[in-house]
């Protein structure tokens, strides 16, 4: 089907990790991981006005189930909001039953236009995070406290520096009251919308009628949030490392951290050594694969640098004769030949864990412009792309304007508290009361 993708074991393994990082994040703040079904009945999609608006347009339903045409068409899952508001009504009675704290892990579809690879493609996985609590305050705290979640995992283990802000009530999500958003730039100076949050209020409760009795004995409407990342990440891991020569993986998320290539594949000696290096890694609990397969040691040292691999280790004759081992970084391309005695590989692969990071930011940095009316922005987008902080005043008809000016958007409004000393909207000369961050993006 147009627009869906195949993750080979590679790719999938890179999920696997980004899932593994994130359960214990999740599990260690109190979430509990649930699954829920694929589809939801059209009744029940209908409940939250401005929700199903959102999302109509990008539904795919089913109508038959066999031969037989169904009574009432069935939507396949494009976010599940209206599927745990539909359990918590169920199952929340008392303030004791609060918070409830779950994720699901699953695909999602959503019928798009105009698909990419990993950045929107029809069906994708993701976790979704939905959560009900006793007030609002409790909601907010937790959509912003996941957004630091997000924000921590992209740059500790993609090492994806991120800008963290707020939507604007134009762009957030049907049915929220606010939406956060995690930005990151991306090699051609394009943004990439890598997560959200959001907190409901109690929006969807009061659509859905999900009431608890409070310990003063009153009826009330529970508070909700929901929040997730998806496959997109691999596509800004790609794109925010990525070089001439392929993928540049992160260690913490790289399916293979070391490769160990024998330079003679004839060797007895050779190989010996390659598998007592092996081993010795494995033992260490690396992500190590070493290449025994008869092709040239050039093809697999280009195969092994287009995936990525961050540290690829050769051995031949000479090295073992002089107890050595050479090695190369995929991100800095340096090779090296050091004694094994001083070869510490959980060292460097912490370091390029970390340089990827600083060359990410550096990047960042660089490309985050200021300006102060919309000549200025135009001026900045037609020598280059990139991030322009700027400044607001709050109406939809200046953000409009924007984006039809320049194509770029409003990707967040930022959540620092900013000193406002006689500025202006970009566009409208009012004053202004909000610092934001245009670009354009995927
Ligand atoms: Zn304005």
């Amino acid at each position: 089907v147009r627009g869906c993708v195949i993750l080979r074991p590679y790719g999938y393994k890179i999920w696997e990790l980004i899932q593994e990082e994130l359960n214990k994040r999740f599990s260690a703040t109190g979430h509990e991981n649930i699954y829920m079904p694929m589809f939801i009945p059209e009744k029940l999609l209908q409940k939250e006005k401005e929700h199903v608006e959102g999302f109509a347009p990008e539904v795919a339903w089913v109508t038959h189930g066999g031969d037989e045409k169904l009574v009432e068409k069935l939507c396949v899952r494009p976010t599940s909001e209206v599927l745990f508001c539909e359990h918590y009504k169920n199952i929340i009675k008392s303030y004791r039953d609060l918070p409830k704290l779950y994720n699901q892990w699953c695909s999602v579809v959503r019928w798009e236009k105009t698909t990419r690879p990993f950045l929107r493609s029809l069906e994708f996985l993701w976790q979704e995070g939905h959560t009900a609590h006793a007030s609002f305050q409790e909601a907010q705290q937790e959509a912003l406290s996941m957004l630091d979640i997000y924000k921590n995992f992209c740059e500790k283990i993609l090492s994806v520096p991120v800008i963290k802000g707020q939507k604007t009530k134009h762009e957030k999500f049907a049915g929220a009251l606010y939406t956060y958003t995690i930005e990151s730039l991306m090699h051609d100076g394009r943004a990439l919308q890598t997560g959200t949050t959001h907190n409901f209020s109690d929006n969807f409760s009061k659509a859905f009628d999900i009431k608890f009795l409070d310990q003063d004995n009153n009826l009330k409407h529970v508070f909700q949030t929901s929040w997730g990342l998806s496959t997109r990440l691999i596509g800004a891991l790609i794109m925010v490392h990525g070089d001439n020569n392929g993928l540049v993986l992160p260690p913490e998320v790289a399916p293979v951290q070391i490769i160990i290539v024998p330079v003679k594949t004839q060797d007895n000696l050779v190989i010996q050594k390659a598998l007592e290096l092996e081993n010795k890694l494995r033992e260490k609990n690396l992500r190590v694969k070493l290449d025994l397969s008869d092709k040239t040691p050039g093809w697999k040292f280009s195969e092994y640098e287009m995936r990525g691999v961050p540290l690829r280790i050769e051995i031949g004759p000479r090295d073992i004769k002089n107890n050595c081992l050479s090695i190369h970084r995929r991100d800095t391309q340096e090779k090296n030949i050091i004694s094994c005695e001083n070869f510490e590989p959980e060292k460097i692969l912490k370091d390029i864990q970390d340089n990827l990071f600083l060359k990410a930011s550096l990047n960042l940095t660089k490309n985050i412009f200021e300006a102060n009316n919309l000549e200025e922005i135009k001026n900045i987008f037609s020598k280059q792309l990139g991030f322009i902080k700027t400044n607001w005043c709050g109406n939809l008809e200046c953000e409009l304007k924007l984006k039809e000016i320049t194509n770029a958007t409003i990707r967040c409004v930022d959540l620092e508290e900013y000193k406002f000393k006689n500025q202006k909207c970009f566009c409208c000369d009012k004053p202004a009361n909000q610092k934001i961050y245009c670009a354009k993006s995927y």
